[in-house]
């Protein structure tokens, strides 16, 4: 927490605004908006609200098709599967580690020829790193099919100047706690359609129809996020800033000092893009390195250090067993490779020097040896 969160939540507990709406829930919705450029905010209750939000707004229904990133955290594609749709998963590609837009527009060829494209394309921006959008955007403009940016791990980035999470129909970010800035459990969803995010407060509202009595004709949802709630999340943003140039520097100095170890390689920032660097993630040659990632990861552990795999790859996963993925290339899955290979590096935004240096030190002890 920044410190200004209290001054929020006791405008709340002052004024009785206990409930899913009211001053802190609209500013909050304003200063987003304001923020990352766009004409309109909704705040609700998670980042997976708000991405299932997005699929009702777009009509996503039972067999309907939805294609996703294959390297993210589940939450990305399990709004696919409430809608009863099916998700067509795409690979990533190595200068961003996110959607490869050559695997994206080979699924689109072949739905487009099999008569049914799908309806959305979910695109992730990784640990904070902003997917290759022009090339994206122009393929799914090509097919007429909007694109829901799932920026939960980007807030604070940016893309060609634009603030990431604006580049899609639909932006997504997420307020959870692991999150660069957080309201414990929370969400928003972003858009420059006014009349579409007019109709996700009513969907994020039960849909009650305008009527006195309480009549309902559509399915709606319980989504929407607390005004206790949404005054954490005001002064979260303001210190967001604060937190990316934290972040960013926890980067630099990991990657100052390990850069140069045969064998391992930072994840890339794309030109013309900044990363919030929400965690610092790299890979492992093993054959150069003599170490494999899961045995780096035990290590630290042992000196009760808490580092990460990548995300285990949707298409790898049991409950999307069966689910086809489109490689990068023909006979190469970059995100199973960047899974094999991939290490999350502790990465909190008040981590001190002292920590950071601690888990340099192992690294180096870890790496060098056996180089
Ligand atoms: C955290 C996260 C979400 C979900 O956000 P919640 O607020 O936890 O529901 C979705 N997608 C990605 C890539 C995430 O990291």
């Amino acid at each position: 927490m920044s410190g200004n969160e209290m001054k929020y939540i006791s405008d709340a507990f002052e004024t009785n605004w206990i409930a899913p709406l009211g001053p802190n829930v609209d500013a909050f919705e304003k200063e987003i908006a304001t923020y990352v450029g766009v004409n309109e905010a909704v705040a609700v209750s998670s980042g997976t609200a708000a991405i299932h939000l997005a699929l009702s707004l777009l009509d996503v229904k039972r067999a309907d098709k939805v294609f996703c990133s294959t390297l993210t955290f589940v939450a990305s594609a399990n709004p696919i599967l409430y809608q009863g749709a099916e998700p067509v998963f795409i690979d990533s590609e190595p200068e961003t580690w996110n959607m490869s837009p050559q695997a994206l527009e080979k699924a689109l060829k072949d739905a487009f020829n099999d008569g049914k494209l799908p309806k959305a394309v979910i695109v992730v921006n990784l640990y904070g790193q902003s997917a290759k959008m022009d090339e994206i955007v122009s393929i799914c403009n090509q097919y007429d099919v909007p694109i829901i940016e799932d920026a939960a791990e980007s807030l604070g980035s940016t893309y060609k100047g634009k603030a990431s999470g604006t580049l899609g129909k639909f932006g997504v970010f997420s307020f959870n706690g692991n999150k660069i800035i957080t309201t414990s459990s929370g969400g928003m969803l972003v858009s420059n359609d006014v009349e579409a995010l007019k109709k996700a407060r009513f969907l994020a509202t039960q849909a009650k129809d305008p009527a006195l009595h309480y009549q309902h004709s559509t399915i709606g949802f319980n989504y929407r996020m607390s005004n206790i709630l949404a005054g954490v999340g005001r002064a979260q943003l303001e210190v967001l800033e604060k937190r990316v140039q934290a972040r960013r520097s926890l980067f630099d100095r990991y990657y100052q000092e390990l850069y140069f170890i045969p064998g391992i390689q930072f994840m890339p920032e794309l030109q013309q893009t900044q990363s919030n660097r929400w965690l610092t993630a790299l890979t492992i040659n093993e054959e150069v390195t003599g170490t494999s990632v899961h045995s780096i990861l035990n290590a630290l552990s042992e000196e009760n250090i808490e580092a990460r795999p990548v995300w285990k790859p949707l298409h790898m996963q049991p409950l999307f067993e069966g689910v086809k993925c489109y490689p990068h290339s023909e006979n190469m899955c970059v995100a199973e490779k960047l899974f094999d290979t991939g290490l999350c590096l502790p990465s909190g935004s008040n981590m001190t020097e002292e920590d950071q240096s601690r888990v340099i030190k192992c690294m180096k002890e870890l790496l060098k040896i056996k180089v």
